[in-house]
């Protein structure tokens, strides 16, 4: 036979049990890695877990967007050095 009782505490004691998770998982601050999106401490800094090839890649993407940036500047400074020059020109 089912004891009632039992099962009313069993339900009682899982759904405390999510709204503890869930409410503890609320509370805390924590960011995520940029690579696995792991949570990891606040003042985790790079944005990366403790995992070296989380490390290794956040290295590589960082490597990367500076290069992407310097070309960004390249190719800007080729379309603005003919106006800017045209400009110079008119001025003299
Ligand atoms: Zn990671």
């Amino acid at each position: 036979m089912v004891n009632a009782q039992k099962v009313k505490d069993m339900v009682a004691r899982k759904s405390s049990q999510i709204v503890n998770s869930v409410s503890g998982n609320k509370m805390q601050p924590h960011k995520h890695c940029r690579v696995c999106f792991q949570p990891i401490p606040l003042s985790a800094d790079p944005r990366v877990c403790k995992d070296q090839e989380c490390i290794d890649k956040n290295a590589q993407d960082e490597k990367n967007q500076r290069t992407v940036r310097t070309l960004m500047f390249v190719f800007f400074g080729l379309f603005a050095l003919p106006y800017l020059i045209s400009l110079a020109m008119r001025v003299l």
